[in-house]
């Protein structure tokens, strides 16, 4: 494999485990650069407007932040290579789509990715649309930008399942056999984020699903991925 760079646009810490821990894991092991940019932090959702400034709730959105550090540290990814948000969680419907898409273009001119993974279009949550919206937005393709070969869109459990009308189709799937463990390993930095089974960010169902997704591609695990844009040059 030809050295790759890739880049992760999540809207909160946790969607980039659940969505590619695996396959960013794997990148790392081979040597490969990922940078993570999350566009949100992902905790005043459970307040009102009036708590957002509460010292416990800044103190919560801190904490999750750093939490995004350690969980990508275990993936084999600097923290330098983290870039997190303090933009209100599960309210990018009221940030300009403009401002977004201008944060993305500026990891593109920078960071130069090869491959980007990002969410897809029909979760529940507001926030994963946008983040999709600006990442297409960012990522249009202009002659300069060729480098970028491949936009994969990612399921996160807790979301893309929650929308049973427009279920997750993946079509291109990675092998995650001999990294399931540090995905899990990764998820369970974010302590207040993971739930007992049968939620589905439970360690049991995160495992389910790479199971199943494996058996579609014929691995013991694996993480699936719509392919958004692919330039075969
Ligand atoms: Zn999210």
């Amino acid at each position: 494999m030809s050295a790759e760079r890739i880049l992760v646009a999540a809207a909160h810490p946790d969607d980039e485990v659940l969505g590619c821990g695996g396959t960013i894991g794997k990148y790392r092991k081979a040597g490969h650069d990922v940078r993570v940019v999350f566009l949100a932090e992902g905790i005043t959702a459970r307040y009102d407007p009036d708590q957002f400034e509460l010292p416990d709730v800044k103190a919560k959105i801190e904490r999750r932040n750093a939490n995004a550090k350690r969980a990508l540290a275990i993936l084999g990814v600097d923290g330098k290579a983290v870039f997190t948000s303090q933009r209100y969680c599960c309210r990018l419907d009221q940030t300009p789509l403009i401002e977004l898409t201008k944060e993305i273009e500026r990891h593109l001119i920078d960071f130069k990715p090869t491959r980007l993974f990002t969410h897809s279009t029909g979760d529940t949550n507001v926030d994963h649309g946008f983040v999709h919206r600006a990442v297409l937005a960012a990522a249009r393709p202009i002659a300069q930008e060729r480098r970028l070969r491949a936009i994969y869109a990612f399921e996160v459990l807790s979301s893309s399942e929650w929308n049973p009308l427009q279920p997750f189709a993946p079509t291109v799937f990675h092998d995650i056999t001999g990294f399931i463990d540090a995905k899990l390993s990764a998820l369970a930095a974010y302590e207040d984020e993971m739930r007992a089974a049968p939620h589905p960010r439970s360690p049991e169902v995160v495992r389910a699903l790479a199971t199943y997704r494996g058996a579609q591609m014929g691995a013991a695990f694996a993480e699936g991925f719509v392919l958004v844009r692919g330039l075969d040059l």
